[in-house]
């Protein structure tokens, strides 16, 4: 029997027109074009009607609900999901799921997310 460990198979490039074959989504060629997709892929993906449905949200709730916990009126920036969405439009659009987050509130939320994942609430 042949239980030798192997090699994943490569999977061609996922640049549009590439013919170059790689372990990772892009090859090596167009792996830093595509280096920022990730990061703005949640902006482009919602595209508009996020973008106004966050606006209203925030003139609805103006103030960073973090820093009101500790009595500090910060303007909020960031429409947070709370029970992260992942990615299902469920909990995308559950404005119950929403809060309004300033900027280093919402950097420190994801940052304990990623590193710690917490589940008080
Ligand atoms: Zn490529
Ligand atoms: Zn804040």
């Amino acid at each position: 029997m042949d239980i030798k460990p192997r090699l994943k198979p490569k999977k061609p490039c996922h640049h549009p027109g590439c013919p170059n074959l790689t372990d990772n989504y892009y090859c090596d060629v167009h792996a830093p074009e595509h280096r920022g997709d990730r990061a703005s892929s949640g902006k482009r993906g919602y595209g508009s009607k996020w973008q106004k449905a966050r606006a209203n949200y925030l003139r609805r709730h103006p103030y960073c609900v973090r820093c009101y916990k500790g009595g500090v009126l910060t303007e909020a920036t960031v429409v947070d999901h709370i029970v992260p969405h992942r990615g299902d439009p469920k909990l995308f659009w559950d404005e119950t799921n929403w809060q309004s987050l300033c900027k280093p509130c919402h950097d420190k939320k994801t940052w304990n997310e990623d590193a710690t994942p917490e589940y008080k609430y």
